[in-house]
């Protein structure tokens, strides 16, 4: 079956399809680089990764590439405040929006684009805007784009045109403009800012001339997929088509994929509201990077979301059944006393479950039904295995599941102790004071430290060592791990 996206461009779904060699050629608008990343910034660019393992588990090559604003007005505001250059401003930031995308396990997109590493192609882009006079230039040096040179400007948002003050102008760099107007392409210098000297003047880039340059010069002028935040939909992206179509005289993205925002308790998340959450403050919460990350992604994209403490506890829970399963599911493969005998029962159930999980991500990223389909395979295998009528030939599908879940949602291998540990030396190396300690500590060990202590015990008991086997049992209790001595021999879990 075809994957079907819903479309902004015609606000409907569609097949997703490669126009060359089949290799989804996409687009997708990362961060500014002013500050550290919240975590409806990593909403969008979590469901972004969702779409891509998709694509790739339907068998879409990938040429993804993701921009870094690293120029504009906050940029300026805030390196001026901190009197830094704006490169030195914007460096650090950008390697904490990295690591913040490592914790969470966000794939890298194959080309990595920087603002400041494209004017000349902004600029080219310009120019040409200017030989057909769609680009003009305002009495301070500035140059902006005049749309009413474009009459399928709209055409994305569904904004209409009536109403349009003729050379109406706006040159900030905000999302949430509501009037069309001819927007900066160019800003000529103001004193003390950083700029370029090039043959428009000495000024800096737009923001919205940034993404068209970076799309077209890594993608040429007409691509697959081009998506962000759902606020970008209007002017920014109805502003790159426009630009972008005028000067190349071809369609530019074919598909837009927006990510809807993201609230927290129900509300916008803002500063003064006290709800706004940066994924190093939830870490220093004591929350766990697999739980953040399996949250936003299990609600789909389309939808609203809310973000509560509650449904990162569940998360959290959730994510221990599933490993708690997986590994049970190892253990049977070394249980001499599992049945030969395949349970057709239970096969026929996970083949029906494993289509339903690919149908769920085929119809629009349903992420919700996929994970769904999931658990209905983790509660009957593990009715199945409590009753003993789990068989050896169940074992494969069983995990060719969690393989197929994994791909997308990648929340089964543990490495939260370690981003935990990582977050609690750079609060410390900032002098942040908002570490919750007793948190922290619960899970300051490693699936993989439980799994070295219990091989570590099992040889001592072997060795007739009980004094050192008591002692890890002990340890491992105090750290909230359960040990079971079993058939198949030890498992355990997390209280
Ligand atoms: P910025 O760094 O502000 O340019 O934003 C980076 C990305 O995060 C953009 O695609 C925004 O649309 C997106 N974004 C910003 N706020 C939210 C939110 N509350 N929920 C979801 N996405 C958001
Ligand atoms: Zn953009």
């Amino acid at each position: 079956m075809a994957m079907e996206l819903f479309n902004t461009l015609g606000s409907r779904v569609e097949p997703l399809s490669a126009s060359e060699n089949n290799t989804l050629r996409m687009y997708c608008c990362g961060p500014t680089v002013y500050d550290y990343g919240h975590i409806g910034n990593f909403r969008t660019f979590l469901h972004m990764d969702v779409l891509r393992r998709t694509a790739r588990l339907k068998g879409f090559g990938l040429k993804h590439v993701m921009n870094i604003t690293d120029v504009d007005d906050k940029i300026i505001r805030n390196a001026t405040a901190a009197n830094l250059p704006i490169g030195e401003y914007t460096a650090k930031y950008e390697r904490a929006f990295f690591e913040d995308m490592d914790a969470l396990r966000v794939e890298r997109p194959e080309v990595i684009a920087r603002a400041t590493e494209t004017i000349a192609e902004m600029v080219a882009l310009i120019e040409r805007l200017a030989s057909e006079d769609i680009a003009y230039k305002a009495e301070d040096g500035s140059w902006y784009f005049r749309i009413a040179r474009f009459p399928d400007y709209g055409k994305l948002s569904g904004k209409d045109l009536e109403g349009i003050e003729d050379g109406a102008r706006v040159d900030v760099d905000e999302y949430e403009k509501d009037a069309a107007r001819d927007f900066a392409l160019w800003k000529a210098v103001k004193p003390g800012e950083h700029a370029w000297e090039t043959p428009l003047g000495t000024g800096r880039p737009g923001w919205h001339i940034e993404c068209s340059a970076m799309a077209m010069k890594h993608l040429g002028p007409s691509f697959d997929l081009h998506g962000g935040g759902e606020d970008l939909a209007f002017p920014h992206h109805e502003n790159e088509i426009a630009q972008s179509e005028c000067a190349s005289h071809q369609p530019f993205a074919r598909h837009w994929f927006h990510v809807r925002f993201l609230l927290v308790e129900g509300k916008k998340m803002s500063k003064s509201e006290g709800n706004f959450y940066t994924l190093r403050d939830l870490l220093l919460k004591g929350y766990r990077a697999s739980a953040i990350r399996f949250l936003l992604v299990s609600v789909p994209y389309r939808h609203q979301m809310n973000f509560t403490f509650e449904g990162l506890t569940e998360s959290a829970n959730a994510i221990e059944r599933l490993r708690t399963f997986a590994r049970r599911i190892e253990a049977a493969g070394s249980n001499t006393a599992l049945p030969e005998a395949l349970n057709a029962d239970l096969d026929a159930l996970v083949n029906e479950k494993l289509t339903a999980y690919g149908a769920a991500l085929d119809n629009d990223l349903n992420t919700a039904e996929a994970r769904a389909a999931v658990f209905d395979v983790v509660r009957a295998a593990n009715i199945a295995l409590d009753n003993s009528s789990f068989g050896r030939g169940n074992i494969a599908p069983v995990q060719g599941v969690l393989q197929a879940f994994d791909a997308v949602f990648d929340v089964l291998t543990d490495r939260d102790a370690d981003v935990s540990k990582a977050a609690v030396a750079w609060a410390k190396a900032e002098g942040r004071a908002d570490i919750a300690p007793e948190l922290l500590v619960a899970q300051s060990i490693s699936d993989a430290e439980i799994e070295a202590l219990i091989a570590e015990r099992t040889d001592a008991r072997k060795l007739r060592n009980f004094a050192r086997g008591d002692a890890i049992r002990n340890e491992l209790a105090e750290k909230g791990v359960l040990i079971e001595d079993g058939k198949a021999g030890v498992t355990w879990k997390r209280r």
